[in-house]
């Protein structure tokens, strides 16, 4: 796989470098210059394929130039060790839950891809890296729980006192062994400018190989077309062979420019939907094809609190660039916080299933746009966060107690180990050297 920057100013790297650069120095993203078309057959007998096996024929079709298969098959079964179930909550309507992983949200795809892929060719060439990562929260749990106990790789998690919940807390604190985790006496920006300073730093960066775990980088974004496949494996075995329409609860948009990946590798996708909630740049410019960035606004899902969508760029490339052909591919949707409580109660009370109120801005996003089709479809909407992860807005919105999953509250139980650090640069580099 060759990759080029998007802003076209650096020149095209492997897909070893474009893993550990994360970003290209011009500050584009790296995108592949190709993405390959899976065969007739693979879509055919998909329905008996698990998603490992799925997610095995996707890899060998995008990485397979760079890594042999079998050891694919490895890379592959390290990071995907949990099920995407599509479950059918009204007449062709599914909900595919993608939180049964470690962290209980879809970034497990992501980050759990990223650290086996990277220890894997840490392996080959026999280094060590050291990660640094800056956490408001979600990212820093995929990210510790993802490399827990990877050869070669070092992991240190900056996280603002007091800015996280608990539940976030104990998923950063409780690990040990390879993940250590630091309680800045600071805010998310403090940790972002420590982590910064220390990849400026050369005394830093020639004393360790320091690598980021970027949200950005291309090795989080192919495992999630893995269950956009799966999704569509699933409905096929079920026997529901009309039109598939996905809508994507989106913030900074990787979720659905891997499904758009997905769509350009053949799978039959009739239309996506990107909802949002009220920070509603993308849905704004694919009703006036205008992109204008604002700075967030606080909501009752707050992993798509995001004003510039850092994968937008990427999104409008995948989905044929002009304006034209990405209002072909995607429709909007935003609803805002009353519209997301109302949905989650009104489909609990109906059908008591539980939905995060990331959930529920999607399935609104679905709802919306099928009502307006004339022919039946396949609808489904995917689910980024176990509503557990949301407890008391959850409880709040539906007026009752839910249950907690055992893996949660075990959590909960566990003891914090947290080194306590000042947002002071000299401080954490004379940390970071001791
Ligand atoms: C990160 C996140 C999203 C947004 O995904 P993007 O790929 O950034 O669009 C949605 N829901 C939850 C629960 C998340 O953690």
């Amino acid at each position: 796989m060759l990759l080029y920057s998007t802003k076209h100013e650096s020149p095209d790297v492997s897909l070893e470098e474009a893993v550990f650069r994360g970003l290209p120095p011009d500050n584009g993203l790296y995108m592949p210059h190709e993405i390959p078309t899976l065969p007739a057959s693979f879509f055919e007998n998909i329905d008996k394929l698990t998603i490992n096996e799925i997610a095995l024929e996707v890899c060998k079709a995008l990485l397979g130039d760079d890594i042999p298969a079998d050891d694919l098959k490895g890379i592959v079964d390290r990071a995907i060790t949990f099920e995407s179930p599509i479950v059918e909550i009204e007449k062709d309507t599914y909900v595919l839950e993608l939180f049964h992983g470690p962290s209980m949200a879809f970034k497990d795809f992501g980050a759990r891809f990223m650290a086996s892929l990277m220890s894997y060719f840490l392996q080959k060439s026999h280094k060590d890296i050291h990660i640094l990562v800056a956490t408001s929260g979600d990212t820093g749990g995929a990210v510790a729980q993802g490399f827990y106990k990877t050869a070669g790789i070092k992991v240190t998690i900056l996280y603002p006192t007091g800015k996280v919940s608990d539940i976030q807390e104990k998923q950063l604190t409780t690990l040990g062994e390879n993940v250590t985790a630091l309680e800045v006496d600071g805010t998310f920006d403090d940790c972002q400018a420590l982590v910064k300073g220390a990849f400026l730093d050369k005394e830093l960066s020639t004393t360790f190989n320091l690598a980021s775990a970027n949200s950005i980088n291309i090795s989080r974004l192919i495992p999630q077309a893995f269950y956009y496949f799966s999704a569509y494996a699933q409905l096929k075995k079920m026997g529901n062979t009309k039109p598939v329409v996905f809508c994507v609860p989106s913030g900074n948009f990787g979720n659905l420019s891997a499904g758009l990946i997905a769509q350009r590798m053949g799978l039959p996708i009739q239309q996506f939907v990107a909802a949002t909630n009220v920070n509603n740049i993308v849905p704004n410019y694919l009703s006036t094809g205008i992109y204008e960035p604002k700075p967030s606004q606080e909501t009752i899902s707050n992993a798509m609190d995001v004003g510039n969508p850092s994968n937008f760029i990427r999104m409008r490339i995948l989905a044929g660039d002009a304006y034209e052909e990405v209002v072909k591919h995607i429709s909007g949707d935003f609803r805002d916080d009353a519209e997301t409580r109302a949905a989650m109660k009104e489909v609990f009370d109906r059908t008591g299933y539980v939905m995060c109120p990331h959930t529920a801005v999607a399935y609104l996003g679905l709802k919306a746009y099928t009502k307006s089709l004339q022919e039946e479809v396949a609808g489904v909407f995917l689910s980024t966060a176990h509503y557990a992860k949301f407890l008391d807005v959850v409880e709040e919105t539906l007026g009752t107690k839910v249950e907690v999953p055992a893996r949660l509250s075990d959590l909960l139980s566990k003891e914090k180990v947290a080194i306590p650090m000042s947002k002071n640069f000299e401080d954490f580099k004379a940390y970071l050297l001791a």
